[in-house]
């Protein structure tokens, strides 16, 4: 048997498509795009490619992006400042901080600041609360993006065993609450697990989220299991000095066992960026009064 693969290239096109044509309805009503500013401090090299490719498929959506470099000797108050200039401009729908910060500068305190109705990348703790109690809340983009893509594949998720693997405030934690509100019966698996293979095995959905290259293994897996792979991992390819991406999954053994599994690259990293878009008109819907987009 081999898997069926899940392009997760091709739905996150259709979904920034979808985007597309729901933003000239925000258009006419309120007379200006939805906007989303981007906030860069520093010159980290993968920052400034997110970054950029942030602001080019926010354009290529119709809506305007707002890009702010600032030097990596920035303050964590200077830093403040904008975000607050950021809330009170009645342009900007969408507040993104490009993570990770200069050293010095507190994470957890920018995105404090942010204000929750612009938090697109629903890393405030109100939107993180809203989200635990079953509230409607800006959701990160990496784990709704799974989300959909197991939607799309499975339909109905309820009753299923889930399995995530890894716990971060950004991808694990936020992907289990998803699971839990779809019904799952949901394992949170972490470096202190014990019997990581034997609680794998377990799951019909498997979402990794660890950040390390190919730990799990086709012979982990149940029959038929649905594979969310959310690792990106730079190795060493076997052609002296150059390199390539790998998953959290050991995609060859995984790709026998498996139902459907994401492919890496060209599987989840796709998601983020089009979530990140649906997230920012949702929040200039909401900000300007009018219903959900479609
Ligand atoms: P973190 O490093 O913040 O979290 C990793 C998690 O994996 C932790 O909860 C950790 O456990 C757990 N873990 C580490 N080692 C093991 C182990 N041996 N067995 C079981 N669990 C383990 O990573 P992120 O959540 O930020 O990212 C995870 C991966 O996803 C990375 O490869 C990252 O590059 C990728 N990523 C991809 C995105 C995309 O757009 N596709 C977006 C965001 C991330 P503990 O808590 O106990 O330390």
């Amino acid at each position: 048997m081999s898997a069926d693969i899940i392009d997760g290239k091709a739905f996150a096109e259709g979904l920034r498509a979808r985007i597309a044509e729901a933003v000239p309805t925000f258009v006419s009503a309120k007379g200006r795009k939805p906007g989303l500013a981007v906030v860069l401090v520093g010159e980290d090299p993968a920052s400034q490619v997110y970054v950029r490719s942030k602001g080019k498929a926010t354009v290529a959506a119709g809506m305007e992006s707002f890009e702010h470099k600032l030097p990596d000797t920035t303050t964590q108050e200077e830093l403040i400042a904008l975000v607050e200039r950021l809330n009170a401009d009645e342009c900007v729908d969408g507040i993104l901080v490009q993570l990770p910060l200069p050293k010095g500068v507190d994470d957890k305190a920018v995105i404090a600041a942010i204000d929750p109705a612009k938090d697109v990348d629903g890393f405030h703790i109100a939107n993180a609360g809203k989200l635990a109690v079953g509230e409607e809340a800006l959701v990160p983009c990496t784990p709704l993006g799974c989300l959909m893509l197991l939607k799309d594949r499975l339909g109905d998720l309820s009753g299923l065993d889930a399995v995530v693997v890894g716990r971060s405030n950004i991808v694990g934690k936020p992907m289990a609450q998803l699971l839990l509100q779809e019904n799952c019966t949901v394992t949170v698996a972490h470096s202190r697990t014990r019997d990581l293979p034997g609680a794998v095995r377990r799951a019909d959905i498997v979402v990794a989220a660890v950040g390390r290259p190919e730990m799990i293994r086709g012979d982990w897996l149940k029959p038929g299991a649905t594979v969310i792979d959310v690792g990106i991992n730079r190795i060493p390819a076997k052609e002296a000095g150059k390199t390539r991406l790998v998953g959290d999954v050991e995609f060859a053994s995984a790709r026998d066992v498996a139902g459907a599994i994401t492919p890496v690259p060209g599987g989840v990293g796709p998601m983020t960026i089009a979530v990140l878009l649906r997230n920012t008109l949702v929040a200039a819907h909401a900000r300007a009064g009018l219903p959900p987009p479609a």
